[in-house]
């Protein structure tokens, strides 16, 4: 688990891309807006083993199930004294478990290294 500190971002409502936020105003490069609504929304970055080989993944929007609970919720509970955080906890500890991943290949996306889950 790459990022268990923080494993979520702020998205644009619109693109889900990460956006800048500068005081007040959400900066979005993707949709070119300057002010745009965002909302946070899990990322979790893994390091995932099987066999000899590694390879680095990217989930968004899993954590809910892992943790039952919204990207807000979880923030909130986390915000303070996190590492007696019952949902902190529930994150870290399912590092080294097994999970099957069911993954669908785009052959037609543009960039290989991307895979939809
Ligand atoms: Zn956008």
């Amino acid at each position: 688990m790459l990022n268990k500190d923080e494993p979520w971002y702020l998205s644009c409502k619109m693109c889900h891309k990460k956006v800048k936020v500068i005081e007040e105003a959400a900066a979005c490069t993707n949709c070119n807006i300057d002010n745009v609504a965002y909302e946070m929304r899990y990322r979790l970055r893994l390091e995932v083993c099987g066999a000899e080989q590694r390879a680095r993944v990217i989930l968004f929007e899993t954590d809910k199930y892992l943790l039952d609970c919204n990207v807000q919720e979880y923030v909130q509970s986390t915000s303070i004294k996190k590492e007696e955080c019952h949902n902190y906890c529930k994150l870290v500890l399912s590092k080294d478990k097994q999970f099957n991943f069911l993954v669908r290949v785009d052959l037609t996306n543009s960039n290989p290294r991307r895979l939809n889950c």
